[in-house]
């Protein structure tokens, strides 16, 4: 008897909060109010909440002076990379036969933990993560794969 009366009490608080939040949705979708009342959901992406300052999101690939890489695919950041979600292919390159430079550089930010472990690893500075840039949603998995392309234009 006693469990069946916790369960009605628990039962009654899932209640509450249900019609509750109903209550607030159902103002807030006839623009009667837009206070979040006991809400808590962020109404993405109309809504957008703020980053904190510390956040680094986006990655991004330096170029030198001369409009090079710097990236010389060392493969540090690969390495380094817990979420394993970096690929390189390095091949020669033609303007400095002494260094190697990224055929194909693909981060994939779908699996990517934002752990920054990737930037520090690299001996040439050529990976930075963006301070301010929370827009990383895509409607395709694809989309979230970043070539050279997109990880130098942003
Ligand atoms: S931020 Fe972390 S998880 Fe993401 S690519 Fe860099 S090392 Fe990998
Ligand atoms: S650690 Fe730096 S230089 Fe090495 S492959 Fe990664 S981005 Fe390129």
């Amino acid at each position: 008897m006693r469990l069946f009366i916790e369960a009605v009490k628990g039962l009654g608080v899932t209640m509450k909060h249900f019609f509750l939040n109903m209550f607030y949705h159902i103002l807030r979708f006839f623009h009667l109010s837009h206070k979040k009342g006991e809400t808590v959901t962020t109404q993405y992406p109309e809504e957008k909440r703020e980053t904190f300052t510390r956040v680094r999101l986006r990655h991004r690939l330096l170029s030198r002076d001369d409009g090079r890489l710097r990236c010389v695919a060392c493969y540090m950041c690969a390495t380094a990379c817990p979420a394993q979600c970096i690929y390189i292919e390095a091949e020669e390159d033609p303007r400095n036969p002494l260094e190697k430079k990224p055929k194909q550089f693909i981060i994939n930010l779908g699996r990517c933990a934002y752990c920054g472990f990737c930037v520090e690893a690299c001996p040439e500075d050529a990976l930075r993560m963006d301070v301010h840039v929370p827009e990383i949603s895509e409607y395709k998995k694809e989309d979230l794969l970043y070539d050279i392309d997109k990880l130098t234009h942003w």
